[in-house]
């Protein structure tokens, strides 16, 4: 969507984005380490993964069966010369013999075929006998099908996952080299927050921001400093976050809006950059970025389903482009929606949404106080600006499993 859809005076998501991603890329966490594969999930492939080998490295068996040279074969029943399993380093076909062979078995030299054991008849003098027409190089897993040597396999900036610290353990790789963890503060400011585990007073409320920035965070790869509960004080707030200098981020959640008892924008305005942004954004429409002393600082809005939304369409993309990551959005697929949107808004809307049969369901209660909503939700359905929905129109949905 174009910037001319959203409000005016209100920012599109796409430039808050756009000015975040600029900002990520001009503060790079450059540093690499390596680490044991074991200990990769999660973390930002630093350099690209060079293949030392073939996979598979010689042509091997995709059968249970036998293995014959079938360029040579007229037909008649064979003699089995040699049982190859797994693991085997097998001798060169004898010449009118086949091979019993299993599954991942290197094939003998000289032979072009394997056929399943399932089509074959064992003969009583041993023989077998080939029941069904064969095909030159069948059910042959020839070497470097999936990988040759020397080719590049994943490139930096990937993201890995148990599924390519798979693949870079079939390549030998035991250790990777990754970008260092960056280190983020996370500060839940408001007078009325408690930790759970205390009894709440009057107009208290536990806090639950931080337990899902800390989990969020740390499944990204981020080491978290806890900064626990920042009170609604100016002095306090100064103070907490100058002893904040050795991270990579400050993020914050609450005092965001104009209210009275917002500090962290004064705070940033005395001793750093502040930028305000009003999002074209449902739930979540007020953002801080900016700097304090010239540490990166993002102040997410309170309430938890924005800080949700907030931390998962721009902080998430934001942190991963600082560690070199190309794909930073959520991968997002058209489904019909299941419900009927009938008041167009100005902002942008991210509705907690479950997929049933096929189509979008909401939420009953889409209020950014209810984090119960996400809870219960497959993922954030988005209504466009100024747009309204009838049931069955096509809506992107964008699955938490993608965010997290
Ligand atoms: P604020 O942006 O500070 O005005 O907060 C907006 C709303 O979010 C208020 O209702 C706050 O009580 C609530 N809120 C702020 N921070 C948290 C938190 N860490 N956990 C739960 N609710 C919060
Ligand atoms: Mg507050």
């Amino acid at each position: 969507m174009s910037d001319c859809c959203a409000q005016p005076g209100l920012l599109p998501l796409e430039a808050a984005l756009q000015r975040l991603l600029e900002l990520a890329a001009s503060a790079p966490i450059s540093e690499v380490e390596r680490v044991a594969l074991a200990e990769a999930d999660g973390r930002v492939l630093a350099e690209p993964l060079l293949a030392g080998l073939d996979l598979p490295p010689w042509d091997n068996s995709a059968m249970d069966g036998y293995a014959l040279c079938l360029s040579d074969w007229q037909g008649e029943p064979l003699a089995v010369s040699q049982r190859i399993f797994a693991g085997a380093a097998p001798a060169a076909l004898q010449p009118g013999t086949c091979a019993r062979i299993f599954t991942g078995a290197p094939m003998p030299a000289g032979a072009d075929c394997v056929e399943m054991q399932e089509n074959v008849e064992l003969l009583a003098d041993g023989r077998v006998l080939f029941k069904q027409p064969l095909k030159l190089r069948q059910n042959v897993r020839p070497q470097g099908q999936e990988t040759r040597a020397g080719e590049w396999v994943l490139e930096a900036g990937t993201r890995l996952t148990p599924i390519e610290l798979g693949l870079a353990a079939s390549l030998g790789a035991a250790e990777l080299w990754v970008r260092r963890r960056p280190r983020v503060a996370v500060l839940s400011t408001g007078d009325e927050l408690v930790e759970p585990g205390k009894a709440l007073g009057p107009g208290q409320i536990y806090n639950s921001n931080r337990q899902l920035l800390i989990g969020w965070l740390q499944r990204l790869g981020c080491s978290v400093v806890d900064g626990g509960i920042l009170a609604d004080d100016l002095a306090l707030t100064r103070a907490t976050l100058g002893a904040l200098q050795d991270v990579d981020l400050i993020l914050s959640t609450g005092g965001v809006s104009v209210g009275e008892a917002d500090f962290l924008g004064e705070a940033l305005r005395a001793e750093g950059e502040l930028t305000l942004w009003k999002l074209a954004l449902k739930p979540g429409k007020p953002l801080t970025c900016g700097q304090f002393r010239g540490v990166p600082v993002i102040g997410l809005p309170g309430n938890p389903a924005s800080t949700l939304v907030t931390f998962g369409l721009l902080a998430r993309p934001y942190l991963l482009r600082r560690l070199g990551v190309e794909e930073v959005e959520p991968l997002g697929f058209q489904v019909p929606a299941a419900f009927v949107w009938s008041k167009p808004g100005k902002r942008r809307e991210y509705l907690r949404a479950r997929i049933e049969q096929g189509r979008a369901v909401l939420y009953a209660n889409q209020s950014s106080g209810v984090l119960r909503s996400a809870a219960w939700a497959d993922g954030l359905v988005e209504v466009l600006e100024n747009s309204t929905l009838v049931e069955g129109d096509s809506v992107r949905f964008l699955p938490f499993s993608e965010m997290l």
